[in-house]
C-alpha cells in the first residue's frame, strides 16, 4: 500500500471517530462558517469540539509547518484530507482571514517571534482578524491613506480612522496600514502593523447595510499605543505587503464567490437550477423555457469551469506559487459571476423577489433577495472591478497606462 493510501485510511479513521455527527451534512448554506475568536458564540453545540480537535492536529491549516501550528503535510495529503471530509459531509471547522489572509501573510513576511506568536492562535481558531486598509478617501488609491504612526520610542502612537472594515466588532486583532512617513512617494512610508483590538483607543462604529445586515464598521484609531515590533516586514515597507495580502484575498473572494458554493440547494442541483425547474417547470427533464434554459445552463457551466480553474490554482498555491496579478482576473470573473447568478435568480423569482420581510413570503425567496443585495459589494470589496481591470491591461497585459 503507498503512504498515500495509508495515509487516506487513517485519516478516513480518524475523521470517522472525531468528526461530530452533528455537523455531517451541514454545508453553506447552513451555517456561516466559524470564524472563531474571542466573541465567537458557536451556532451548533458541536461547532466548538470540532474546532478543538482539527486544530489540536493542525487540520485547520493542513499545509502550514507543524512549527507554526498547521498540519504539516503535504499538497497530496491535504486534498486527500479534502476528500474524506467531503466523503463524511463534514464542514470546514475554521474559516475567516486569518486562515486566508494575514497567516500566509505572516509566513512569507513575519520574522520567527511574530510567526510564533500569531500563527498556532490562528490555527486554534482563538483570535479573529479584520482588514484596516481602507479609509475615508482612500479606497482605490489605496496608497493615498493617512491613518499616523508617529514614533515614541519602541512604540508607534496611532491616529486616524478606517472604514468598511468587515467585522470589526467581532475581530480581535486587525491588521492595518498607517502611515509613518509623509516626505516621499506615497507608496513610501506605509508600514504594515498588527493591533490588538482591546487596546485602549481602538474603537468601532458598526454601519448598517442595505441588505439589513451590519457587517461593516468605521474604525477609529485615538493615541493608541503599538509597539514597533508588531510591524511586519520592514516599517516604511508596508505597501510591498499589502500588495501581496491583496493577492491572497482576491483569490478568497474569486474563490468564495465565484463558485457558487453558498448556493446549493438540499437535493444536491445548484440552488438556480432547482428555482428553475420549481418556478418554471420541467419538461422531459429540462427547464421549460428557453431563454431561461439557456441563461442557466450558461451560468452553470461558467461555474463549474471557473470552479475548476480556480482549484487548480488552490493545487498551485499549495506548492508554493504565490498569487500573482493573475488574481485580478479571478476577482474579476467570479464576482461578475456570483453577481450574474443571482441578477438570474430574481428574474426567476419575479415579484416574490419583491418581499423583505413578514409573513406571505418564503424564506428562500427573502434570503435571495439579500444575496442578490450583498452580490452588489463583490464588484467592490478587495478592490473594484475597474480597478482589477487596470491591474490586468498594465501588468498582465503589458499595456502602456
Ligand atoms: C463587502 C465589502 C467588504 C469590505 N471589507 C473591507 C475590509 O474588511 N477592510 C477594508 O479595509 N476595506 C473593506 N472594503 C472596502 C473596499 O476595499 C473599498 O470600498 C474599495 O477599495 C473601493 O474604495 P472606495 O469605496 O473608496 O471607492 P472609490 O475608490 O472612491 O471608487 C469609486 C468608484 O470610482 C472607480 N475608480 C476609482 N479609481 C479608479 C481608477 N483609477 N480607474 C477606474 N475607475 C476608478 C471605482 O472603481 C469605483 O467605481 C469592503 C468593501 C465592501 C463592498
Amino acid at each position: 500500500m503507498s503512504d498515500l493510501e495509508t495515509f487516506r485510511q487513517e485519516t478516513r479513521f480518524w475523521l470517522e471517530e472525531n468528526g461530530p455527527k452533528g455537523l455531517r451534512g451541514r454545508t453553506a448554506t447552513d451555517i456561516e462558517g466559524v470564524w472563531g475568536g474571542q466573541k465567537w458564540v458557536p451556532e451548533h453545540p458541536d461547532e466548538r469540539v470540532w474546532l478543538e480537535r482539527m486544530g489540536a492536529k493542525g487540520w485547520t491549516a493542513p499545509t502550514w509547518p507543524t512549527e507554526y501550528g498547521g498540519g504539516g503535510l503535504s499538497k497530496e495529503e491535504a486534498k486527500v484530507l479534502a476528500e474524506e471530509m467531503r466523503v463524511l459531509r463534514l464542514p470546514q471547522a475554521l474559516v475567516g482571514f486569518g486562515l486566508t489572509m494575514i497567516g500566509p501573510t505572516l509566513l512569507r513576511f513575519g520574522n520567527e517571534e511574530q510567526k510564533k506568536q500569531h500563527l498556532p492562535r490562528i490555527c486554534r481558531g482563538e483570535i479573529r482578524w479584520c482588514q484596516g486598509y481602507s479609509e475615508p478617501g482612500s479606497g482605490s488609491d489605496l496608497a493615498s491613506l493617512q491613518t499616523k504612526a508617529e514614533r515614541d520610542g519602541d512604540d508607534f502612537i496611532i491616529n486616524g480612522t478606517k472604514v468598511w472594515t468587515s467585522y470589526a466588532d467581532k475581530a480581535d486583532w486587525i491588521f492595518a496600514l498607517v502611515r509613518d512617513d509623509n516626505s516621499g512617494i506615497k507608496q513610501e512610508g506605509i508600514s504594515f502593523l498588527l493591533i490588538d483590538m482591546d487596546d485602549p483607543g481602538v474603537n468601532v462604529s458598526p454601519i448598517l447595510l442595505i441588505s439589513g445586515k451590519s457587517p461593516f464598521c468605521e474604525t477609529h484609531f485615538t493615541d493608541v499605543r503599538v509597539p514597533v515590533s508588531n510591524v511586519i516586514h520592514e516599517i516604511g515597507a508596508g505597501w510591498t505587503v499589502a500588495k501581496a495580502l491583496l493577492g491572497h484575498e482576491r483569490e478568497m473572494i474569486a474563490g468564495t464567490f465565484g463558485s457558487g458554493a453558498k448556493s446549493k440547494a438540499p437535493n444536491g442541483r445548484s440552488a438556480l437550477s432547482s428555482l428553475a425547474v420549481e418556478r418554471v417547470g420541467e419538461r422531459d427533464g429540462r427547464v421549460d423555457d428557453p431563454v431561461v434554459r439557456d441563461d442557466v445552463a450558461q451560468t452553470e457551466m461558467d461555474t463549474k469551469a471557473f470552479g475548476l480553474t480556480v482549484k487548480r490554482t488552490q493545487d498551485a498555491a499549495k506548492v508554493g506559487h504565490l498569487p500573482g496579478p493573475e488574481s485580478s482576473m479571478f476577482k474579476v470573473y467570479g464576482t461578475e459571476l456570483n453577481m450574474r447568478r443571482y441578477e438570474l435568480m430574481v428574474r426567476i423569482l419575479g415579484p416574490d423577489a419583491l418581499g423583505w420581510e413578514g409573513e406571505g413570503f418564503d424564506t428562500f425567496a427573502l434570503d435571495t433577495t439579500r444575496e442578490w443585495l450583498r452580490s452588489r459589494g463583490n464588484s467592490i470589496e478587495g478592490g473594484t472591478s475597474e480597478i482589477q481591470l487596470n491591474i490586468i491591461s498594465k501588468r498582465v497585459l503589458g499595456l502602456p497606462d
